[in-house]
């Protein structure tokens, strides 16, 4: 029987703001679409966190032995910058700054992105369409949206009639924001722009005759809305009605909110029975920005070529930093604060690696059959990763009480144990076990810390022909000695 049918989980659905049961539109199957990267620069830690949210959730559904189609696309044309319609696309932007072909910039940060996900080992999503892939799906969805009457062209644009929709549709259902607000908060239009209303939001769009992403169509050539694309990519593989759509809090309005007024629009019915938002990451208690410099990229995290961390930190660390905090809450990334999860992802693996040593009894004094059912308890509740990981550490103070010989278990238990332990932590939380490169790391730790005491002596020696060569030689294997107020450090 496959285990969703005795485990009841429960998902945030951001539309109601309730907890609600998850049911499926076919049984044993989900449908999963999320809003992928815009392939103009390297992947953002907040985006690796959104997507680590997503993987842990589409893992989960897996270990329930649901059947899952993940979809999660790449945004290559459309993302106009500042997520307005007038300005520039940000990778015809990011393309004419480089002086590259557009495709050349979407090839580079696609490959940068798919590294940094695999390095954070995140399973591949079951499709991962792009949106210069669809253009004709989505040309046949605008001309739906013109056949209701809510979509209008205007000087070879097409646009989404806000004030129309929402006669017979409430725009602003996700977000709870209400249409009469916005056009009070909005300026007049200048007479610049081509749009009835502020709030409509372009379908598509005309290009400048130097812009050079551009497709025909019956209106103009020129380029699709960043909204659009997303509803054209996930009715096509997931249907006009299926389970799940999530992204970023920030994706919330105006992206979700208008892809929910596209499908009303086109159909007449909402398209997801559950809309899901990961919430943000900051740094320092800062917004992570590139240009006030309180900023790290994923990369630099495992390198530890970086200025706000002390050293550097593996995937699986990180991974298991982030997975700390639920998904919905926002959680800041700071130096001690992956420190310390470094000694309790540390601690976990220590307990994981000793569970074959352990000896078994007759009988067991520990109810596992209860300890698991509370590991999957915290993941049905919303995927509460914060608990479940709770929950694993109870298992560390088991697997230390067994070793002391304080408690006893069954072989039938060990077995059931060492089963629910490997697939909460490795497959359904997707850590892997650093030991192994973690012991290498510590010798050559070792070896380098040795060098620098050398270096140290030859330099008190007045010895600096030989102080010069350890440093040389260590710089053409790759390590760079760094000499500070507290020390010589160094990096690879
Ligand atoms: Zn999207």
């Amino acid at each position: 029987m496959p285990l969703y049918t005795n485990q009841h989980l429960k998902i945030y659905n951001s539309l109601s703001g309730e907890k609600e049961n998850f049911n499926p539109i076919h049984e044993g199957n989900v449908g999963m679409y999320v809003c992928g990267p815009t392939v103009y620069s390297n992947v953002h830690l907040g985006n690796v966190r959104t997507f680590m949210s997503f993987d842990v959730i589409f893992r989960y559904f897996l270990h329930l032995d649901y059947k899952v189609r993940y979809v999660r696309n790449i945004t290559d044309v459309g993302h106009i910058v500042d997520d307005v319609d007038e300005g520039e696309d940000k990778i015809a932007k990011k393309a004419r700054l480089e002086q590259l072909e557009p495709m050349e910039v979407v090839q580079r940060y696609t490959v940068d992105f798919h590294d940094i996900l695999k390095s954070f080992n995140f399973l591949p999503p079951s499709i991962e369409p792009t949106a210069t892939g669809h253009i004709i799906e989505q040309i046949e969805i605008i001309k739906k949206i013109i056949d209701t009457g809510i979509g209008y062209e205007a000087n070879g644009s097409v646009y989404f009639d806000v004030v129309k929709y929402n006669e017979t549709n409430n725009y602003g259902v996700l977000s709870g924001r209400n249409i009469e607000d916005m056009l009070a908060n909005t300026r007049d239009l200048d007479g610049q722009s081509d749009k009835r209303n502020p709030q409509d939001f372009a379908l598509w769009k005309k290009a400048e005759p130097e812009h050079i992403m551009r497709w025909p169509s019956p209106w103009s050539d020129g380029f699709p809305g960043w909204h659009l694309e997303c509803t054209a990519m996930s009715t096509k593989y997931l249907g006009n009605h299926f389970d799940i759509h999530g992204g970023g809090m920030d994706l919330k309005f105006p992206h979700h909110e208008c892809e929910i007024a596209q499908n009303e629009a086109c159909t007449g019915q909402s398209p997801v029975n559950y809309w899901m938002h990961a919430n943000m990451l900051t740094l320092n208690g800062k917004k992570m920005a590139k240009s006030t410099g309180n900023n790290i990229l994923p990369g630099e995290i495992l390198s530890g070529d970086n200025t706000i961390l002390s050293k550097a930190f593996s995937a699986s660390v990180t991974r298991f930093f982030m997975l700390q905090a639920h998904y919905r809450s926002i959680l800041d990334f700071s130096d001690d604060a992956i420190v310390a999860a470094e000694k309790g992802y540390k601690r976990l693996m220590e307990a994981v690696d000793a569970l074959p040593t352990i000896s078994v009894s007759t009988t067991s004094s520990i109810d596992i059959a209860s300890w698991k059912q509370l590991c999957y308890d915290a993941m049905n509740d919303d995927f509460n990763t914060p608990i479940l990981i709770a929950q694993l550490f109870e298992a560390v103070r088991y697997i230390n009480l067994l070793k002391e010989g304080k408690e006893t278990i069954s072989a039938e238990d060990l077995a059931l144990f060492t089963a629910a332990v490997n697939a909460f932590v490795f497959d359904v939380l997707g850590l892997n076990d650093d030991k192994a490169a973690d012991a290498n790391n510590d010798k050559l730790e070792g070896v380098v810390n040795m060098l620098i005491g050398m270096r140290n002596q030859a330099r008190a020696d007045k010895n600096f022909a030989l102080s010069d060569q350890i440093r040389d030689q260590l710089i053409a294997l790759g390590i760079q000695l760094k000499d500070g107020k507290e020390g010589t450090s160094f990096s690879i």
